[in-house]
């Protein structure tokens, strides 16, 4: 298969990171004899120095012209009193509308090597290994009116939370589509006992389900969701829900796999005529400039976006799995970095992703 893909290592460890995630690409293209085209972008921090503005043209010409796009991480210290127009992460949120991606997927795995450094039990947290589908472009944090207004002695303020039939189909079939290759089962998150847009989701998304007879649906009330991620995280296969309660909820997931710098995560838009979705693959953590240039940074989340890379755009699952069996033996080998607390000396970012390309 070709895979053409756009690298856009940003600021900090976002570079070092990407680069190991990038041998991964490679040993997997070679493994698997992928015709695997890497082109290089400028985002971030590094575009603004470089060309003045953190998303030149040429990236996102790039961006449009790749199958896929995986990110490292954007912001630099020296910009935080910066405009917005001239801010690292203005590239970051531009890129995202370039591509029109509308579900932020987060994978969440517990791995054995792993199980004390989460805050669950033991017991409750092995086997977890769930996808949670934020919707991404509608919902509270777009509708409109919204503001803060002044009213003689009262001061008032107004969010909307909107959504339309079709935000909520795409993002719907694309949590069942995903739940068609896994355990068959999707658990749709609302709110629908108090709010009307719920009401329209919980609606659409049965509506839906009638397309995907394969699979399993059922729903659960955000707040009841969000004991259960706790309780009982092995229920859930594919978690679907709109953007605000999965943006508070996928941070409660993530907490589930011990460190920041295991977690990958994937924006997806709409299919390619290829049948491939439009993805931007990137790890959930930002640039850390505390430890930036020192060769620590764990990778883990950079390589696992790799392997949502290979399954979520390319559908290759084979090699998808090949990458997390690689990564699940290196976090066993005990070669990790400090974050992760090895409890021999901790291995530098290079070494573990030398040792993930040879896990392969
Ligand atoms: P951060 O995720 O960069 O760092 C938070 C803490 O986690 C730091 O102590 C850091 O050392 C640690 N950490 C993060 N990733 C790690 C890894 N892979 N291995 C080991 N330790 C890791 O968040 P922050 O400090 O709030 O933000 C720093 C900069 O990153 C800011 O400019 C922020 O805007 C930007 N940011 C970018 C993104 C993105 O590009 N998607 C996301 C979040 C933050």
């Amino acid at each position: 298969m070709k895979l053409n893909v756009l690298i856009l290592p940003g600021d900090g460890i976002g570079a070092e990171v990407t680069r190991e995630a990038v041998k991964v690409l490679q040993r997997v293209a070679e493994k698997f004899h992928h015709q695997l085209t890497l082109t290089e972008g400028l985002l971030g921090g590094i575009a603004i120095h470089k060309t003045g503005t953190p998303l030149p043209q040429e990236t996102i010409d790039r961006a449009l012209a790749a199958d896929a796009t995986l990110m490292g991480a954007v912001g630099l210290p020296e910009f935080d009193q910066a405009p917005p127009e001239k801010r690292p992460e203005k590239g970051l949120l531009g890129i995202r509308k370039v591509l029109g991606v509308y579900a932020n997927l987060r994978p969440v795995r517990s791995y054995k090597a792993l199980l004390d450094s989460s805050p669950l039990k033991n017991a409750l947290v092995d086997g977890t290994d769930m996808i949670i589908v934020r919707e991404l472009t509608g919902g509270i944090y777009y509708g409109t009116p919204r503001g803060i207004y002044e009213n003689g002695a009262e001061t008032r303020a107004v969010n909307t939370m909107a959504y339309t039939r079709s935000e909520i189909e795409r993002v719907a079939r694309m949590a069942f589509h995903l739940a068609r290759n896994r355990r068959k089962k999707v658990t749709s998150v609302d709110k629908s006992n108090v709010i009307e847009t719920s009401q329209l989701w919980r609606r659409v998304v049965i509506e839906v389900a009638a397309e995907f007879p394969d699979v399993a649906l059922d729903h659960l009330l955000v707040d009841n969701c969000a004991m259960q991620l706790i309780l009982n995280p092995r229920r859930f296969d594919v978690l679907v829900t709109e953007n605000m309660f999965g943006d508070i909820l996928s941070d409660e997931g993530a907490v589930l796999a011990g460190s920041i710098g295991m977690l990958p995560s994937a924006s997806i838009g709409d299919r390619k005529p290829s049948g491939a979705w439009v993805g931007l693959y990137e790890p959930v953590h930002g640039s850390a400039p505390d430890i930036a240039g020192q060769n620590k940074a764990n990778p883990f989340g950079a390589i696992g976006s790799v392997a949502a890379m290979l399954e979520y755009s390319f559908g290759l699952k084979e090699e998808a799995a090949a990458v997390n069996r690689a990564v699940e033996a290196v976090l066993n080998s005990g070669r990790v970095t400090a974050d992760l607390k090895p409890s021999g000396p901790p291995a530098s970012t290079s070494e573990v992703g030398d040792a993930v390309v040879s896990a392969i």
